[in-house]
């Protein structure tokens, strides 16, 4: 399903409308200079720059009810809320986040309310251009292949678009005008990637199919009490991180202890109770021990796992880490004393 047609600026804003007349519609906008995520009702300006939070909440929200109960009656009611949405102008990194959240809620016994989510969502990606902190070429994240219906290359005048399903098609065919691409447009396509490329200052010193090993012989490696003496532990990065899904499970019972609701909010590994055990039990309790965990996660044990790395380079972590721990800098310096042992 791979042809680029072209769709003009204005084309654009007329398929923003019509989409946001249908859908709800999520994507990038700017907010006091900032750029973050909100409802599109009108035609927006493309945001190509790195959107500080992620699209992770649209999939899984920070809170959702998944059960309702009544103990009396004895009667169990799974809530699944889901609604056909858009996420516009969703980046590749991001585009590679959701497809690696599609095989950890797809795995064993399917997450339904997940599920459920993901088949209503359409995903329509956009190019965009690196900042100082994204390191998505040095995970090979930068370009994306599959994972969303339809996919805008921004180029002079308008953008290349590429369908990636059956429902992507019938989308523009709705709701766009588009024409063949021109050999001009095809050019522009290939200068944008180049620039791109260009743009980078953090890159990893090694291949992105060496990094699990690294990681594996860096278990030991000082930098991680270095690094937990001055880490907060305020899991600022679990929660901006497009892959990061770990959730706490929690029941809220009526007074009388007759009936209540059972809720999924979102967890992170760098907070000091997330490993927290019956008896008090920690076995995390030392920052530098869950500063290891989670990159270790990133890096070793979600590939082993599921097959690929769980960290696509989007620099969130870093551009949010009040004490500037940064995952790139972290990764090269380790790759470093690993060379050297
Ligand atoms: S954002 Fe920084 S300070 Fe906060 S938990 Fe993560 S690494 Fe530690
Ligand atoms: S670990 Fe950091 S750079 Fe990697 S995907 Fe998560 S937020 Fe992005």
């Amino acid at each position: 399903m791979d042809e680029y047609r072209f769709l003009s600026r204005r084309g654009f804003n007329l398929f923003v409308k019509g989409l946001a007349g249908e859908y709800r519609v999520y994507g990038p906008v700017r907010k006091d200079g900032i750029p973050t995520l909100s409802r599109i009702l009108e035609p927006v300006e493309p945001i190509l720059t790195p959107v500080h939070i992620s699209f992770r909440g649209f999939l899984l929200p920070p809170r959702e009810v998944i059960l309702r109960f009544n103990i009396k009656e004895e009667r169990y009611i799974p809530i699944v809320e889901a609604e056909d949405q858009v996420l516009l102008g969703v980046h590749p990194c991001d585009i590679h986040a959701i497809r690696l959240l599609d095989k950890v809620f797809s795995y064993g016994t399917p997450d339904r309310n997940y599920m459920e989510r993901r088949k209503k969502t359409i995903i329509i990606g956009m190019d965009c251009m690196p900042d100082e902190h994204c390191f998505c070429m040095s995970v090979n994240t930068m370009e994306v292949a599959s994972g969303f219906d339809l996919f805008l290359h921004v180029i002079e005048g308008g953008f290349l678009v590429r369908t990636g399903t059956e429902r992507g098609a019938e989308l523009l065919s709705r709701h766009a005008s588009t024409q063949p691409a021109k050999k001009k447009d095809i050019r522009g396509l290939e200068e944008f990637r180049q620039k791109k490329e260009r743009a980078f200052i953090t890159r990893l010193e090694a291949e992105p199919d060496a990094l699990p090993l690294i990681y594996a012989g860096a278990y030991f490696n000082d930098i991680w009490e270095r690094k937990g003496e001055i880490c907060y532990g305020c899991g600022s990065c679990n929660h901006v991180c497009p892959t990061c899904y770990c959730f706490d499970v929690r029941d809220k019972v009526s007074g009388d202890l007759s009936e209540g609701e059972r809720c999924r909010v979102w967890d992170g590994c760098m907070l000091e109770d997330f490993a927290k055990v019956a008896g008090g039990h920690n076995f995390r309790k030392k920052r530098s021990q869950r500063l290891r965990h989670r990159f270790l996660r990133k890096f070793q044990y979600q590939r082993d796992r599921f097959g690929g790395l769980f960290c696509v380079g989007c620099g969130r972590c870093i551009r949010t880490c009040l004490v500037g721990i940064n995952i790139a800098e972290v990764t090269n310096e380790i790759i470093r004393s690993e060379e050297k042992r």
